[in-house]
């Protein structure tokens, strides 16, 4: 093989080659989301709880019982289910009735 087909043919080959990795990284699904655990370390800090009414009172005086996750600005999941993603826990899954120290009220206007 001379050397201007040897050329060609390795163009040819490599040039394909980000195209495959292209199909191949968009035809692999997500993991499915995890659901945040009380025991998760992060969780611990923060003090998760997946019952917004077990929330040590002492040790969180400023806690409140209608402060839940779902009507957290920090909560992304839908409106009615059980639990959604939450950015200061990476997107794992809180539960809707869920409460952490990191609560912040969501906005009048972003209710659904
Ligand atoms: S940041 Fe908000 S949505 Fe996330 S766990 Fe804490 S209270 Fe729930």
């Amino acid at each position: 093989m001379n050397t201007r087909r040897r050329f060609l043919t390795r163009l040819v080959a490599t040039a394909g080659m980000p195209a495959l990795l292209c199909s191949r990284a968009f035809a692999q699904t997500p993991p499915p989301p995890v659901k945040l655990e009380e025991s998760d370390p992060v969780a611990t800090v923060l003090g998760y709880k997946k019952d917004t009414t077990k929330v040590d009172a002492a040790k969180y005086p400023l806690h409140k019982p209608e402060q839940r996750c779902d009507n957290c600005a920090l909560y992304q999941g839908k409106p009615g289910e059980a639990s959604g993603p939450c950015i200061p826990f990476g997107g794992k899954l809180v539960t809707a009735t869920g409460w952490c120290s990191v609560y912040a009220k969501k906005p009048e206007s972003v209710k659904p």
